[in-house]
């Protein structure tokens, strides 16, 4: 099994970290240059069985540009192209309007979006279950996974639940 997901949120959600963890346990490829001119290559995890090829998605930003209009539509088609999107979301600062921005912006979209809530090492346990439900009203989210993207915490849970879509 193998598919593209694609990792978007706002920035200082901890996109990067959690690559760096991901890859941090089993990478077979890194790498920066663009493959396309839309999308560069950030990150291949390899398993026995599985090969899940992440893409840092550019855009989506609040940007009142001719060029910001294009990044979204880019990131846009490349989100109809992935096998599953993952939302990251920094838990322990809660909703914001950036959040909100991009939530809005996968109205329609057929491809699956996990929304992985991250920080939980920074959040007590009983937020989590309120933030969930809170989240849940921005988008039919295929799957909500809690990770601590720093620490490592459930974040072999998120490498399943992305290889059911594969
Ligand atoms: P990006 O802009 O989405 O790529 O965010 P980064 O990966 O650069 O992370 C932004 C900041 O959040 C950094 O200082 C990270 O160390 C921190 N961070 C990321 N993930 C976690 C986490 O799970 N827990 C905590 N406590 N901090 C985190
Ligand atoms: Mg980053």
């Amino acid at each position: 099994k193998s598919g593209f997901v694609a990792i978007i949120g706002r920035p200082n959600v901890g996109k990067s970290t959690l690559m760096n963890q991901v890859i941090g346990q089993k990478i077979a490829i890194m790498s920066d240059k663009p493959q396309t001119t839309r999308n560069k290559i950030h990150g291949v995890y390899t398993t026995n069985d599985s090969q899940i090829v992440f893409l840092d998605t550019p855009g989506i930003h609040k940007r009142q540009s001719k060029l910001g209009d294009y990044m979204n539509q880019t990131a846009m088609s490349t989100l109809g192209e992935v096998e599953a999107v993952l939302f990251l979301v920094d838990a322990a600062e809660g909703m914001g309007g950036g959040d909100r921005y991009i939530a809005e912006h996968l109205n329609g979209l057929k491809t699956p979006v996990i929304l992985v809530l991250n920080k939980i090492d920074k959040i007590e346990p009983e937020a989590l279950l309120p933030l969930m439900a809170e989240y849940q009203k921005l988008h039919d989210f295929a799957q909500i996974v809690p990770i601590s993207a720093k620490f490592g915490n459930n974040v072999n849970t998120l490498l399943e639940q992305i290889a059911k879509y594969l």
